[in-house]
């Protein structure tokens, strides 16, 4: 079923805002099996407004449209869709009710005229409820069984209206079930992985496979389209199997909600373990990123920001004699705070990360993007060299990915 997405709203034409509720509908489109063909934006205006419309009921089977669903004058997107469909507008007492009922109970503010508008329905459409504003979602069907989705632009109005009622409608729709399982990769490049794969990616139709990036992790995700969930399943089961038996240990996780710091906390905790950490580049977003997770508070006790050399002496007792020889940026020194944050903290596992995030201070030798992650496990110590390019954000935030991702695997190595 071809869909297309019209977002409506000058502020996304001149740049004032991104475009965030095309991306979250075409990833939901996408989940649904839908095939999202087309993506439109445009400004407050009538005119060009009801061409797109026009355009895209020529070429589309599904078109959802997004903002000028509010109450005031440049809020066009449902007058112009009445029109458009050849539909009066009507009031809707539910719908007035609604609005009523959502001033005095959230707003507290008095109803000013112009809302009323927001009450008038085309004719024949299903209401949908807004419970976090005031405009209805509407959904219209044409003389020629083609459906027009219209929904509120506010993002928090969009998502639980989605979630809700949306996306039962459009799975009802579709008559197929789709089903989706991501395995999930750490510590290997995306084109590493893809060359793992090719076969399969070059031979699948139906489960597919599709290939993610992520900063320090490869996401797969394996979608079938069947009859029933029961089917899908099934058919998702040997795509599942094969690609755990030729990624085996870099596979962090099988389920789309579990992240990476989820999966070393858990398997921490159920270890009765506890970790630390010793950062100097990375600066607390290695710690920040673990005491993410709930329940975190189980397994950390302790962490350690030891940015200059006397701070990685005097927390981490790191030798001047260490720092003096090696740099800061070594093998020696990332060894030496592993093992001594392990030893402050007195914990099972400790991981520390000292390299160059940039833009400055940068040597042939010691290049920016160099960055050492030692892991201490139980009285086992490794040391792992990693090259990072981007910016300083960018080699931050992929230090943090891999040291986690180091622990992980030095927890499984170290826990035989
Ligand atoms: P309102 O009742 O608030 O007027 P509306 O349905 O008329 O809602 P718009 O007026 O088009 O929607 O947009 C209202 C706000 O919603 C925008 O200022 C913006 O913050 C957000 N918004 C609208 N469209 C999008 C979009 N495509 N992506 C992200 N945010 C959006
Ligand atoms: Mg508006």
């Amino acid at each position: 079923m071809v869909t297309e997405l019209i977002s409506v709203g000058t502020e996304i034409l001149l740049g004032n805002i991104t475009n965030t509720n095309a991306r979250y509908l075409a990833e939901q489109c996408a989940a649904l099996g839908l095939s999202c063909y087309y993506q439109v934006t445009v400004g407050d205006n009538p005119d060009r407004l009801e061409g797109a419309l026009r355009q895209a009921l020529k070429r589309s089977d599904v078109v959802i449209l997004t903002g000028g669903l509010g109450p005031t004058n440049d809020d066009l997107t449902k007058e112009i869709t009445a029109k458009v469909l050849g539909k009066n507008l009507a009031e809707d007492a539910h719908t007035r009710e609604c609005i009523e009922a959502y001033f005095k109970t959230t707003m507290h503010r008095v109803i000013t005229d112009n809302n009323w508008k927001q009450a008038l329905v085309p004719e024949g459409a299903v209401v949908v409820d807004n419970r976090n504003g005031t405009a209805p979602g509407l959904i219209m069907e044409t003389d020629d069984n083609k459906t027009v989705i219209l929904l509120p632009g506010p993002p928090n109005e969009l998502y639980p209206m989605f979630e809700q009622d949306i996306r039962p409608f459009l799975s009802r729709l579709t008559k197929e079930v789709i089903y989706s399982r991501t395995v999930k990769i750490g510590g290997l490049g995306e084109s590493f992985v893809a060359a793992q794969i090719k076969d399969m990616l070059d031979s699948q139709t139906n489960p597919t496979i599709a290939p993610y990036a992520k900063t320090g992790e490869v996401h797969l995700r394996v979608t079938a389209r069947a009859q029933s969930v029961e089917m899908a399943k099934k058919m998702i089961r040997p795509v599942l199997k094969e690609l755990k038996h030729r990624f085996g240990i870099n596979i962090f996780a099988t389920h789309e909600e579990v992240t990476l710091e989820d999966k070393l906390i858990s398997m921490l905790k159920k270890r009765e373990w506890t970790i630390t950490t010793a950062e100097s580049c990375s600066g607390g977003l290695l710690s920040g990123r673990l005491i993410n997770v709930a329940g975190a508070s189980d397994v950390i006790n302790q962490c350690f920001v030891t940015y200059a050399n006397e701070a990685k002496h005097a927390l981490l007792g790191v030798k001047n004699h260490t720092l003096k020889k090696h740099g800061a940026v070594s093998p020696q020194t990332a060894r030496a705070m592993a093992k001594g944050a392990a030893k402050a903290a007195e914990a099972d596992v400790a991981i520390s990360v000292t390299g160059i995030a940039g833009p400055g201070g940068g040597t042939e030798e010691k290049p920016v993007g160099l960055v050492y992650i030692g892991c201490y496990v139980r009285g086992y110590i490794e040391v792992m060299e990693c090259h990072f390019s981007g910016n300083r954000a960018k080699v931050r935030e992929a230090t943090v990915a891999r040291a986690i991702d180091f622990a992980r695997r030095c927890v499984i190595r170290y826990s035989k």
